[in-house]
């Protein structure tokens, strides 16, 4: 007797076998991330289809936000006014952190976001980011939240590196709360979701544990990011590593571990966007 497979099982198979797969590649990340030296991979010895075909995200929209910028800290008077954060105001934008050495976050986060562009774009992927250099001022925190919103985008991560305490280490990913003004209860089960896929792929590819100093497993659910308040698509905040932390920072200043993270970062949006159904928007 022949088994009929209605179309919303498909989904959810092809779902599955997406996920299976995103796993696989990131046991062979971790596996081969190194040889048998500790010598780490060069860059280009990552594929950055991964497995995936170049159509396999065609028709999705990701928005990507490298966080601060590095004209930040020369405009004080713009980044330091007031914005709309969902239901108060709250600075424009921040410098951000930095490595005791002096690797500044803002350009952290924008060399991972064109490495992690350029990996969703080879799967078909039509990617924003929202800023195009690392070079500006801003743009500020409710603009960011602006662009996802008028992308039209089936997923948002806002890319970030942590300036906590020394001897804290590890990375987290920080959900949406309901938010003051409570606009954006829409976004917290999909956002939910998108975190514990972006919290599996990024460690599976980096070896970076979670972080140790907050939130609970590598999770933090907060109401006071206007980025996260002001969203009406799923998004979230990525806090790749602590800055301030010597093992983190060792890390964080290393291309090929970027390369790897920016991996984790696309096969975790890779695989939330292929589970969560068909696409929202069509390519514009
Ligand atoms: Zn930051």
């Amino acid at each position: 007797m022949p088994v009929w497979i209605r179309p919303s099982m498909l989904v959810q198979i092809v779902g599955v076998v997406a996920v299976a797969l995103v796993a696989g590649f990131g046991l062979r990340f971790a596996l081969t991330g190194s040889d048998q030296h500790g010598a780490p991979v060069p860059a280009a010895a990552v594929s950055p289809t991964a497995g995936f075909s170049a159509t396999a995200l065609a028709g999705r929209t990701i928005v990507l936000d490298p966080g601060h910028n590095g004209g930040n800290s020369r405009a004080g008077a713009i980044i330091n006014r007031p914005v709309p954060a969902g239901g108060f105001d709250k600075e424009c934008d921040t410098v951000g952190a930095e490595t005791d050495g002096g690797y500044p976050e803002h350009a952290f986060t924008f060399d991972l976001t064109q490495r992690a562009a350029a990996i969703l774009r080879s799967r078909g992927a039509r990617v924003v980011l929202t800023r195009p250099d690392d070079a500006g001022v801003g743009p500020c925190v409710d603009e960011r939240a602006r662009i996802g919103n008028s992308a039209g985008a089936a997923a948002v991560v806002s890319i970030h590196a942590d300036g906590g305490p020394a001897e804290g280490r590890g990375f987290h990913v920080i959900a949406p709360a309901l938010s003051p003004d409570r606009a954006n209860a829409a976004i917290l089960a999909p956002s939910s979701r998108l975190a514990a896929t972006l919290r599996s792929a990024f460690g599976r590819a980096t070896g970076q544990p979670l972080a140790d100093y907050l939130g609970k497993e590598g999770m933090t659910i907060r109401s006071d990011l206007g980025g996260l308040n002001l969203s009406r698509v799923p998004k979230v905040f990525l806090e790749c590593g602590n800055m301030r932390n010597r093992a983190d920072a060792a890390e964080i200043t290393d291309p090929a571990w970027r390369a790897r993270a920016a991996s984790g970062l696309a096969d975790g949006v890779t695989a939330f966007l292929l589970v969560e159904g068909s696409p929202s928007s069509p390519p514009r």
